[in-house]
């Protein structure tokens, strides 16, 4: 007699009242196939699912978890929280506390204004770019994801000056026909599109190093390029931080390349796990929100007193000396492990890694951008990651997705997984 696992039978119940049985497409398995796991519980660098399996993580929640899952300060922290109240809907002294760190830690922040997810603090600061410019158009590269606001759902448009078609359903071709997108990595198409379109562009928003199309990192001529184009245009240029924000080094992307945007976007780990996001700029810009300026956002749970509780222990834990040295050498550690591993099975891959970000490529050599990041061997990522996941390690379950490492990953639980992917490689 077969019995059914618990996740198969959780994923067969969930489908019927949430659509593809997950509150989030990508953690339906529909780009690598199979059954969702469904997550009962998660401590350190690892976490178990509904049939008491455990994996070692990967994706740490999609970035937050860099101390690891349920530390025990951030648990202490947020129970203490808990008991004095859960949102008030006014102000506290917490997110000022918050605000204060933000704009200490990140080189361009000034004013910073607390959301509770990416989607808000990208949105936010577009409207922002566009209320202050008083120009519609936007820029934005192939491949970057930005959330799920309207104008930034824009896929590839086919080359250069191609205004984009609507990713989603549901998007009229009248929000996104102001969003340009352009091919990231490439200094000429930019400068082409404020050639053609210099004074009626808003900003440029850009992950500096790109986590939504595998990992692929910006060229410094490419950024310096933005940042030189849009001050000479009079455009804002905005980083959208929220996945590279504190987790390539403390001060983000910007720290890491040493380029100034007028707006940045975070999410992710100021957050701690619970919800926290938020987009600043100097006070000159940031000075235009309302109920300051005429820019109107707004949020019920914004600054909520119990995820700033969160963010706030992480924001603390991650300032301990040697944290992102550590974080780096651990993300470097297994993408030098799994590359060599797979080049004594003869297989065509490569990894990279930026401070506690990787990628996991199956093509020689890494990709520039969204193109040549298709062009990888995607079956042959499925087969690695049902084959890792059999042998207990969870990666990002998409071949277009980063991996994080969390500071519990520790060298032991790293090399745990290279001699799984040994294994895997060998059958691959
Ligand atoms: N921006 C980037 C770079 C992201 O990676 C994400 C989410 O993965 C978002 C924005 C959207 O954030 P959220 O999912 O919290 O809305």
């Amino acid at each position: 007699m077969t019995t059914i696992s618990k996740n198969d039978q959780l994923f067969e119940r969930a489908q019927k009242t949430t659509p593809g049985g997950v509150n989030s497409p990508v953690r339906a398995f529909r780009s690598v196939g199979g059954t969702p796991r469904f997550i009962t519980r998660a401590e350190g660098p690892y976490f178990w699912d509904a049939d008491g399996k455990r994996y070692i993580d990967y994706i740490g929640s999609w970035g937050p978890a860099i101390v690891g899952h349920a530390h025990p300060e951030v648990v202490k922290a947020v129970q203490e929280a808990a008991t004095r109240g859960l949102s008030f809907g006014a102000p506290t002294e917490g997110e000022i506390e918050m605000a204060e760190e933000i704009v200490r830690l990140v080189p361009s922040l000034e004013q910073v204004r607390l959301v509770s997810s990416g989607t808000e603090a990208t949105m936010s600061a577009l409207r922002l770019a566009r209320g202050a410019t008083g120009r519609d158009k936007i820029v934005k590269f192939e491949g970057c994801y930005h959330g799920h606001a309207d104008s930034l759902l824009v896929k590839a448009g086919s080359g250069l000056l191609t205004f984009g078609n609507p990713t989603s359903a549901g998007v009229p071709e009248d929000f996104v026909k102001h969003t340009l997108v352009l091919d990231y990595n490439n200094v000429q198409q930019i400068e082409e599109a404020f050639a053609n379109f210099g004074d009626e562009i808003a900003c440029v928003i850009v992950e500096p190093v790109a986590g939504n199309m595998n990992l692929i990192k910006a060229s410094v001529p490419f950024l310096q390029a933005l940042r030189e184009l849009c001050t000479k245009h009079g455009a804002l240029l905005i980083f959208d931080e929220v996945m590279c924000g504190f987790r390539v080094a403390l001060g983000g992307a910007q720290e890491l390349y040493g380029i100034k945007p007028d707006l940045t976007a975070l999410g992710k780990v100021i957050g701690g796990g619970l919800p926290v996001a938020a987009f600043g700029g100097s006070t000159a810009l940031m000075s235009k929100m309302s109920p300051v300026g005429a820019v109107y956002q707004a949020g019920t749970l914004s600054g909520n007193p119990v995820a700033v509780a969160a963010g706030m222990t992480t924001l603390k834990l991650i300032q301990q000396p040697g944290f992102y040295d550590q974080l780096s050498a651990s993300a470097a550690r297994l993408a030098a492990g799994l590359t060599a591993a797979a080049k004594e099975a003869h297989v065509a891959f490569c990894a990279d890694s930026v401070g506690g970000m990787f990628g996991l490529y199956f093509s020689v050599t890494p990709p520039n951008n969204y193109a040549e990041m298709m062009a990888g061997d995607r079956e042959r990522f499925n087969k690695f990651f049902h084959a890792m996941l059999d042998e207990g390690v969870y990666f990002a379950p998409a071949a277009f997705e980063a991996g994080f490492v969390s500071i519990q990953h520790s060298d032991e639980v790293i090399d745990e997984t290279i001699a799984a992917a040994r294994r895997v490689f060998a059958k691959l």
